[in-house]
């Protein structure tokens, strides 16, 4: 294959396979444990684990990435690169008036890095980080601005069954556990859910019409598929992250079924074991065994079509 495209990787984390785990556990557990390794971390630490993981890609053959990046560190790496895809700049907080002002940041540097690559391969959009980190108006207003000015935008959705329980009840039984062993960094989560599961509430939000990058996608009923497919979203598929997080099967069929177009990704190496999409259709192939044809899964390696 001449273009192989990893389309869900956090590259600024890649140098942390210590954290990720050898046995599935719980997404509690493992988020508590990921926080907590990026106490003394330092920007550069960040930086050379761009260049690290920039690297591993080109080294298994990828040629089209979708890359998060939370300190904004691989922006420059990837714009200059020479690899295609697209970098999400990250913005999340559940304070309402830090994260309008960590997201108008992000939306000048967005639109200067457009308009000062507009010929670049590698594309920039905005990364809203998932349904339960950031504030209902980051979302609105993040998808908002999207949507009117043609940028990508990527968040992860549905991925945990501990966000659909803190999202419909507010409350998470196994973050009892986490927020005694991380405290102050899991205060940001909402006191009160929006009652509605992950893909109902980006709906409520207006986010499903901005068209997302929606990554991971587990935890849907079939009306949320439906709606998903209605707004002509794309989904990221991370078999081996989803596995080792406790996370489920995606129905991946169902989501096929409905035409919806799925591409591969490895997500970060706190996550997965490595950052070979090639390795994740091959979980992908085993995961969905008997229910989705493994040339389908190939074809979910191919780079997303930004005009489907
Ligand atoms: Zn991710």
């Amino acid at each position: 294959m001449s273009e192989l495209c990893n389309a869900h990787t956090h590259l600024e984390l890649s140098d942390l396979g210590r954290v990720c785990p050898q046995e599935p556990t719980s997404f509690a557990r493992w988020m508590a444990g990921f926080i907590w390794s990026l106490r003394k971390r330092k920007l550069d630490d960040y930086r050379a684990a761009v260049m690290l993981g920039i690297e591993t890609l080109r080294a298994c053959g990828t040629t089209h990435v979708h890359d998060i990046t939370n300190t904004w560190a691989s922006v420059e790496p990837l714009l200059q690169s020479g690899m295609q895809g697209c970098v999400y700049l990250e913005v999340m907080g559940q304070k309402r008036e830090r994260a309008l002002v960590r997201m108008k940041e992000a939306v000048r540097r967005i639109t200067d890095l457009r308009r000062s690559h507009a010929e670049s391969p590698m594309s920039v959009g905005l990364s809203l980080h998932s349904t339960w980190s950031c504030h209902p108006d980051l979302l609105r207003e993040g998808a908002a601005w999207c949507r009117e000015n043609k940028v990508p935008l990527c968040i992860h959705a549905a991925e945990s069954p501990a966000e659909t329980e803190l999202l419909l009840t507010g409350r998470v039984r196994e973050l009892g556990w986490a927020r005694t062993q991380i405290g102050r960094s899991l205060r940001m989560l909402p006191r009160s859910g929006p009652r509605l599961s992950p893909i109902t509430y980006l709906a409520s939000l207006g986010v499903l019409q901005a068209r997302p990058l929606l990554v991971h996608a587990v935890q849907v009923s079939d009306e949320e598929i439906a709606a998903i497919a209605r707004a002509r979203c794309t989904v990221v598929h991370c078999p081996r992250s989803n596995t080792l997080l406790s996370c489920g099967r995606m129905r991946l069929e169902a989501f096929l079924s409905a035409g919806i177009p799925v591409y591969l990704g490895t997500d970060s190496r706190v996550s997965s074991p490595d950052l070979d999409v090639r390795a994740e259709a091959a979980a992908a192939k085993k995961m969905h065994a008997g229910r989705v044809d493994g040339e389908k899964i190939n074809a979910m390696l191919a780079p997303p079509n930004p005009e489907t």
